[in-house]
Order: structure tokens, then C-alpha cells, then sequence
């Protein structure tokens, strides 16, 4: 049997003292009279333990700041917390907290006062924000063609979903400013605050669009001894889209899908599909756009060829069909070229 080597009380000893003995006196939680609790003042998140974090509440932030800031002595470890925020006014709360704490085989309760400043400051990020901070620009332009405002709309939607995507992972990413290019070809330029947000964004629209990325990288500062550029993400995409009819090498093509690196076309005389890289395709010229093709009704059919109505002259005429072509519907797309009119394969 152990025994207390200072009141000499029989049973578990903890540093060779009885529980009684070894709590007297002692303290395994301590907290300081005071915690300074930043707030950014433009996005209103807190600052906790160096990271900037939103809360649902002042309130929240300030227990949630108080128990972060309670020291807890080694060995022993805090099991259960109550909180309760008094607010002094409307920065000051003093924060009483109720701790079990746990050392060994015994479990301590212990009351802890605190108050928890609330400090008014900027974050990171608010402060980039409001310096209108970039590191990297997308461009996005078009070649040899006017971008619609449709196109152009639908790809902002897109940049903005990715940004608020990479946003919920990381703060710090954001969009710091957005032109769209008026007049001329069109297009936009979107400012991010990283610069490998616009290294995968442009990414994704090259795959997207088969577009092409430039980019160009000039040093912008230093940062923790480490050179920091600003990019410049020219994304350029072709004249060309999916659906399109295009002249190249003299032959006429209806564009198929197209991916980062090359189209698929597809010959409209003779059916045939062949894949060609988005470099080799510069020289392609758009001579009918997917929205300009022409539905028309189908009269007869034969193996062979198909009896439609002219879709402007209104005249019965008759097409050899392109190879494995198929009429599905009562009606089937044809383009009309230099008074010359073709079934687009399938
Ligand atoms: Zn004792
Ligand atoms: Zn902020």
C-alpha cells in the first residue's frame, strides 16, 4: 500500500502525494486577464489562432477565442467546456468558462474568467481587395471572329464558378477586377488575385473551347525571399466552334467536337472525319455558323439521295446523301453556300 509522504494518507498517490494533497494548491488551466480578438472591419471574419476564419456570431468568435486562449498544464487535458459570454459592450465580453479537466485518473473542475477584446483590423485579403491587388490577368479573346455577349457571358459564368470554387478552399482567391472588352472583337479581361488560380482557369478554358493559352510572366515583388510573378494568360480561342462549317485546304468542313489540343471535321461531301490540331486549323475560315444552318422539310428518300424543300426557295430539290447519313425527323439541316445547298453529315 502506497501512502502520502506528506499527510501520510493511505491510497493512490500522484508525485508521491494523496489526491488531496497533490490538488491543493494546484492549477491545471490558466487563462490571461485579457484576449484581443481582431474583426476584419470590411468582410467582418475573425482572426483565430493566425487564420481568418468567418463566425456566425461576435458572440461566437468571442467563446470560441476564449476557450483557443485557455493554457492547459502538461499531461492533463480539457473534456468539456462550458461558456458563458457577457457582453460588457460592444467590443468587450467577459467569458466564463467551466473546464473538466482530465490528468491521469482524476477529473478536476475548474472555472476560468476572461475577457475577450474585440479588435477592429483588416485582413489579408480585405486589404489586397481594396488595393485593387492582382498576379495574374486572363485575356480572353477570340481569333478572327467577334465574341458574342452569349459567349462571353457563359464564359465569365464560368471563370466565376471556378473562382468561388477555389475561393472556399483557399480565401485568398478572388476576382479583383473584371473589363469586358467593348467594341472590336470582343472579349474580357478578368484580374485574380493568384496566380495559379489563372494558370488553371486558363487550363480549363483551353480544354473547354479548344482554345489556345499564352501566357507571358513579368516579376511583380519578392515575397519571403521568393520571386513573385504577375502572368498574363492570353487565351485565344479559335475562329471555329462546335457545329460550324469551315473552309480548309479548300475542302468544306462541319466542325465536330473540338478539345484543348485539336477538332474533330468532318468532310461535307463525302462524310469522311478527320482530326486536326487547333495550329493547323488557324488557316480554317468560317463560312456558316452553327445558328445559320437551315432546317428543311424532307419529302421523299431513297437509299441514295433525299428529296427535301428548298428551306428559301421553296422548290423541291434533290441531294445525294453524304455516307451514312441518316433522315431521323421530318425535317433535316442543310447549309446554303454560294447558291450551292449541302445536308450536313451526321
Ligand atoms: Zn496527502
Ligand atoms: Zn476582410
Amino acid at each position: 500500500m502506497s501512502f502520502c509522504v506528506k499527510c501520510g494518507a493511505e491510497g493512490p498517490v500522484y508525485e508521491s502525494v494523496c489526491e488531496r494533497c497533490f490538488l491543493e494548491n494546484r492549477q491545471f488551466t490558466k487563462v490571461a486577464d485579457h484576449v484581443d480578438l481582431p474583426q476584419c472591419a470590411h468582410c467582418k471574419d475573425f482572426s483565430m489562432e493566425g487564420k481568418w476564419v468567418t463566425q456566425p456570431t461576435v458572440e461566437a468568435a468571442v467563446e470560441e477565442a476564449a476557450i483557443q486562449s485557455v493554457q492547459v498544464m502538461e499531461g492533463a487535458q480539457v473534456v468539456e467546456v462550458g461558456a458563458e459570454v457577457i457582453e460588457a459592450d460592444k467590443l468587450n465580453f467577459r467569458v466564463n468558462m467551466q473546464l473538466a479537466v482530465e490528468y491521469k485518473e482524476l477529473r478536476v473542475e475548474e472555472e476560468r474568467d476572461t475577457i475577450v477584446r474585440v479588435k477592429n483590423s483588416v485582413c489579408g485579403r480585405c486589404s489586397k481587395i481594396k488595393g485593387s491587388y492582382f498576379e495574374s490577368t486572363l485575356q480572353v479573346r477570340s481569333r478572327d471572329r467577334k465574341l458574342t455577349e452569349k459567349e462571353v457571358d457563359a464564359i465569365l459564368d464560368r471563370v466565376q464558378s471556378m473562382v468561388e470554387e477555389m475561393a472556399a478552399e483557399n480565401r485568398e482567391v478572388f476576382i479583383s477586377k473584371l473589363d469586358r472588352v467593348v467594341g472590336g472583337a470582343g472579349g474580357a479581361d478578368v484580374y485574380l488575385s493568384s496566380n495559379s488560380a489563372g494558370k488553371v482557369i486558363s487550363r480549363n478554358l483551353a480544354e473547354q473551347y479548344g482554345a489556345e493559352v499564352k501566357d507571358t510572366a513579368k516579376l511583380l515583388t519578392k515575397r519571403e525571399g521568393k520571386d513573385v510573378y504577375r502572368v498574363t494568360y492570353l487565351v485565344r480561342l479559335p475562329a471555329y466552334r462546335y457545329g460550324d462549317v469551315v473552309m480548309f485546304r479548300k475542302r468544306m468542313y462541319l466542325v465536330g467536337a473540338t478539345r484543348a489540343s485539336n477538332a474533330k471535321l468532318t468532310d461535307m461531301r463525302t462524310g469522311e472525319s478527320l482530326m486536326f490540331s487547333h495550329g493547323d486549323l488557324q488557316d480554317a475560315k468560317v463560312i456558316g455558323m452553327k445558328d445559320e444552318m437551315l432546317d428543311a422539310v424532307v419529302l421523299t428518300e431513297t437509299t441514295k439521295e433525299v428529296q427535301i424543300l428548298h428551306p428559301t426557295t421553296m422548290r423541291p430539290i434533290e441531294l445525294r446523301k453524304p455516307p451514312r447519313f441518316e433522315v431521323k425527323k421530318d425535317t433535316v439541316k442543310v447549309f446554303v453556300y454560294d447558291e450551292e445547298i449541302f445536308l450536313l453529315p451526321k
